[in-house]
């Protein structure tokens, strides 16, 4: 169990912190807004109603001792980058901020931050990428074209042998079979997939096209 800061409880900041409790880690969550305080209190293991523009009361929150702290203001750039500077002065460790334009992103990276993240781009590519491959339940990028991909088979792959549907992508890898809660890492080529079955594959992203193909000529 760690310990995380989450500044700023927007909907971005609020959800990093709740899921961050769900993993059973400590989080202090703060907010210049009472309501937005009010609103997650006890849902978390502290929340504070704060300015984290104000380096004395960042100091006073005891977050020096934290795996990493995440800021999720975005609105007001003034007030991220203020806040991303005394942290950076405190010598947190792990700094994750949340920008808003090009412009927040490249103050962000020179003041050292160690993420930068987009939620609405970040949210715009995966709704983007769920509507041209329904089958991909989710996905993660590994490194520029490198994808893990986690597939349903739905009920028109029915009955597929898996290297019926693989031989066409010899190129990707299947990791694992999910079938209810039993899961399988050596993988049997004649295994016949049913429907609902999960398939974790990892692979470039031009093979995993071709094989969404495939998905789409047998639906
Ligand atoms: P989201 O999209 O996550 O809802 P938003 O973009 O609508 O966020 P932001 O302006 O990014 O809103 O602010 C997120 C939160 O950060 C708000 O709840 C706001 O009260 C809080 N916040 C803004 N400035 C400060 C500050 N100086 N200190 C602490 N919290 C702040």
């Amino acid at each position: 169990m760690a310990q995380f800061a989450v500044i700023g409880l927007g909907s971005f900041g609020a959800t990093v912190a709740t899921e961050l409790m769900g993993l059973k880690h400590d989080v202090i969550g703060i907010d210049s807004n009472k309501k937005f305080v009010e609103n997650i209190s006890d849902q978390l293991t502290h929340a504070v109603i704060a300015d984290a523009t104000d380096e004395h009361v960042l100091q006073e929150l005891n977050i020096q001792n934290c795996e990493a702290v995440v800021v999720a203001i975005g609105e007001d750039i003034e007030a991220s980058i203020l806040c991303v500077l005394h942290l950076k002065n405190m010598g947190i460790n792990k700094i994750w901020a949340k920008a808003k334009s090009k412009a927040h992103h490249m103050i962000l990276t020179h003041l050292g931050v160690d993420k930068i993240i987009h939620p609405e781009e970040d949210m715009g590519v995966r709704v983007a990428q769920s509507l041209s491959y329904p089958m991909v339940s989710r996905y993660m990028v590994l490194e520029d074209d490198h994808y893990l991909v986690k597939v349903e088979i739905k009920e028109s792959q029915q009955g597929t042998r898996l290297n019926q549907m693989m031989d066409h992508v010899p190129e990707v890898k299947t990791i694992l079979h999910k079938r209810g809660t039993d899961i399988q890492y050596s993988l049997d080529p004649n295994l016949i997939l049913q429907t609902g079955d999960i398939l974790v594959i990892e692979g470039l992203i031009e093979p995993l096209r071709r094989l969404a193909k495939y998905f789409k000529v047998s639906n």
